[in-house]
């Protein structure tokens, strides 16, 4: 049993995004923070990126939630899993200020709960609708909130890290971190150098104007990064996206890690380590499948979005099951005994206590993983509704899973096909142990789409 979606207007997979004064206004910003704070009353804490939007929303939901009675408590500029934690069973409820890995002129919302977790599609979908309703609690004159700065929490989480790696792991090590001149500037080289590493920062300076390389940690924009990893001789590079809840990787030799051998790569250790479920959603590619079915672990598939993977683990383990590890094949990963959501900061320290208790060369650990081929498309339509009926209706003898669009098994071939929640898109994943079956299974699924848009 896995949580499910449900459809909303407002807020997307990750909170409401956009771009600033034009889908993303201050108006708009405030109506979330008076809602919330009609919502849920008492103590919230509120963070953002570097963006330069920041300032200006993050003065629009502060106004909001005070103007609801609620006390605001702001931590500046963190990174998303930063709040997360420091929300956790000390607060009522968290927002933050942030558009992840979208360019620039983009900014958004992301609401937090009291466990830490992002808010649930049940409590969103009653949020939008007190937003639609301007259905708002405003207090008089003698109830509104107070504001307290409290930049200093974000400590709380480099410790939190920090305390799960003693005897410093990276001792010897060197590190290339590029934290893309968001927030992670404050965190990862402190928490790398704390357990030991020798730290080589790249894009180290927060700047809302992204001078080095936009949000979106991608292979093309990491190139610096990587030719920094060479020259400097170091273990690895780490790079996060905009908000640093996802962190990717760079080997000493300076080739970009595919982000779900990363995923895979870290799931062995942990497997090896400790037996029980990992929860991921049914885009992950099939690799992370492999090497956990390996080490006698199981895996629960989740409708495709952080939030599902965290709400699932968490159910879970309240039924009783054994959840390990959880995480998205894009470098978002999710350690349950630190905190349910993805952490950019944990999984760098992560992969240094990897690599210094394996006694490998990063390099050498993805060349032992199994080989997969991945091939991925989009198509710009609204029939997505009819294409998943079609494919459904013309593949009756294959295994399909329906916990996300429709995922057509084929002996060790598998194609996922699914619609965006906020586009008139058909996303095409398909994943094969060799490329040329991947791109015969390709073909086949592309004709099958072309046929269903004709009818
Ligand atoms: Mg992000």
């Amino acid at each position: 049993m896995t949580v499910k979606k449900m459809q909303k207007r407002l807020f997307g997979t990750n909170g409401v995004r956009g771009v600033v004064g034009k889908d993303l206004t201050p108006e708009l910003v405030i109506a979330i923070g008076e809602a919330l704070g009609s919502m849920r009353k008492g103590s919230i804490a509120v963070g953002r990126d570097t963006r330069t939007s920041g300032e200006m929303l993050m003065k629009a939901i502060k106004s909001g939630l005070l103007a609801a009675g609620c006390n605001v408590v702001d931590c500046g500029i963190l990174p998303t899993p930063a709040l997360q934690y420091i929300v956790k069973g000390q607060f009522d409820a968290g927002v933050m200020i942030t558009a992840s890995h979208n360019p620039p002129e983009y900014n958004g919302v992301k609401v937090i709960e009291p466990d830490g977790t992002e808010m649930g599609d049940e409590e969103t979908v009653k949020l939008e609708q007190r937003i639609f309703d301007r259905s708002f609690i405003i207090e008089p004159w003698d109830k509104i909130g107070k504001e307290t700065l409290a930049p200093a929490l974000i400590e709380q989480y480099i410790i939190a890290i920090t305390h799960q790696f003693p005897g410093q792991p990276g001792k010897g090590m060197a590190v290339v971190a590029d934290p893309g001149s968001g927030p992670a500037c404050l965190t990862t080289p402190r928490i790398l150098t704390e357990i030991g590493c020798r730290v080589i920062t790249i894009n180290g300076i927060m700047d809302g104007n992204f001078p080095g390389r936009l949000p979106e940690p991608s292979e093309d924009g990491l190139k610096n990064c990587a030719a920094l990893v060479r020259s400097s001789g170091a273990a690895f590079g780490v790079a996060h996206d905009g908000d640093a809840d996802r962190a990717v990787f760079i080997d000493e030799n300076g080739r970009f890690i595919e982000e779900n051998q990363e995923f895979a790569l870290i799931a062995q250790h942990i497997c090896h380590h400790k037996k029980g479920v990992v929860v991921t959603p049914v885009s992950t590619g099939q690799i992370v499948e492999m090497v956990v079915k390996r080490e006698n672990c199981s895996l629960a598939y989740t409708p495709v979005g952080s939030i599902y993977v965290a709400r699932t683990m968490r159910l879970l383990l309240e039924q009783g099951k054994p959840i390990i590890f959880g995480g998205e094949g894009n470098g978002g990963l999710i350690f349950p005994e630190h905190q349910f959501c993805r952490d950019g900061g944990m999984t760098a320290a992560m992969m240094v206590f990897l690599l210094a208790s394996t006694g490998k060369k990063l390099s050498e650990l993805v060349d032992q993983l199994p080989k997969r081929a991945i091939i991925k498309d989009k198509i710009t339509t609204k029939e997505g509704v009819k294409i998943l009926e079609f494919l459904k209706s013309v593949h009756p003898r294959d295994i399909l899973d329906e916990t996300d669009g429709v995922k057509i098994f084929k002996g060790n071939t598998w194609a996922l096909i699914r619609t965006s929640g906020t586009e008139p898109i058909v996303r095409i994943i398909i994943d094969s142990d060799t490329r040329d079956k991947g791109i015969e299974f390709y073909n086949e699924v592309k004709n099958q789409i072309d046929r269903a848009l004709k009818e």
